[in-house]
């Protein structure tokens, strides 16, 4: 059976839309531009998200001591060893990559575009730093290149979002969805399941209330522990304030989830490796394109597929 998604896969993944879109694979490459995160330089906030230690999100391969060029050359050659690719999308994934002074943010975009073997920029940021101004500009520069943004919504709950100091609502998070899509800029929406406080219901309603939003593209993750964050000094000394998903029960969690998701979300990923030297807990010891292959097997073996349950009134 061929799904809404025009292939047999039974979810909407991230590698086909990516070649639906250009034809070909095309590698993320990560950038930290050296930016900072109003939640941590506090005009938002102080300390950060409860769950951050922002070394996670970087690999070993970028740091602000090169030039965004120069991360990019050393991005590229990294993945050389590993993948055919000849296209990338400059990745800017460190903190907050649209928050600082426009003209200063817009000279770190054209860097990376300016790269011959870079197609289009992804930039990571919070719901509550996305000008209109900023829009405006990329909304132009669409017309060349790819342009997307990834948003950290994390939690689709406001007494979640205070619990874990995140410094914006759920609100802030649709009403940025809403004028990034109205700008014609594919959004994509980072969220993560297990927080303390929510129920595997909650989680489920995260699926009904982002199928009602445009979103393109979806991550999940589970929560992990880490070393250097708030949570990482609660859990040693209050491990049982914590419900850390095994592999096993997140594998139905997904299923249950992609049931409800609305088909036309493209899913980019479902779980998230921390460093190893950093990860307290939970130690799965499992790579991304195993879990990945779990989840197919999975929804082969319970005969469903993204979507099956989906109502876009959000209530089943
Ligand atoms: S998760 Fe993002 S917004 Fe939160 S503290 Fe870390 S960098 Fe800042």
């Amino acid at each position: 059976m061929e799904y809404p998604w025009g292939h047999l896969k039974r979810y909407n993944d991230y590698s086909s839309y990516i070649k639906r879109t250009f034809g070909e694979r095309v590698q993320k490459v990560s950038v930290n531009a050296g930016f900072t995160c109003p939640n941590r330089d506090g005009t938002k906030g102080v300390g950060g998200c409860a769950f951050c230690n922002n070394s996670t999100f970087n690999p070993a391969y970028c740091g602000p001591e090169l030039t965004v060029v120069g991360q990019i050359d050393k991005g590229i050659s990294f993945f050389r060893t590993k993948y055919q690719t000849q296209k990338y999308l400059a990745y800017f994934q460190a903190y907050t990559n649209t928050y600082g002074e426009l003209e200063d943010l817009l000279n770190k975009y054209q860097e990376a575009l300016s790269h011959p073997k870079v197609t289009g920029i992804v930039l990571g940021t919070r719901p509550d730093c996305i000008s209109d101004d900023l829009l405006k500009v990329l909304s132009e520069w669409r017309e060349e290149y790819y342009v997307a943004i990834e948003l950290g919504a994390e939690s689709t709950q406001n007494n979640t979002l205070k619990e874990i100091n995140r410094g914006h609502t759920w609100e802030e998070t649709m009403d940025a969805t809403c004028r990034i899509a109205a700008s014609n800029i594919p959004v994509g929406m980072h969220l993560i399941l297990g927080l303390p406080g929510e129920r595997r219901e909650d989680l489920l309603n995260h699926a009904r209330k982002i199928s009602q939003l445009p979103v393109n593209f979806l991550k999940t993750h589970q929560l992990q522990i880490v070393k250097g964050s708030r949570y990482g000094d609660e859990f040693e000394s209050h491990p049982d304030h914590f419900h850390l998903y095994s592999a096993e029960e997140f594998i139905d969690l997904i299923v249950d989830f992609l049931e409800i998701l609305n088909p036309s979300i493209v899913m980019e990923r479902f779980i998230s490796q921390a460093p190893h030297d950093l990860l307290v807990a939970p130690k799965w010891g499992m790579k991304n394109f195993e879990f990945v292959a779990k989840v197919e097997k999975r929804l082969l073996e319970r005969d469903t597929w993204q979507g099956k349950n989906y109502s876009e009134s959000g209530i089943i």
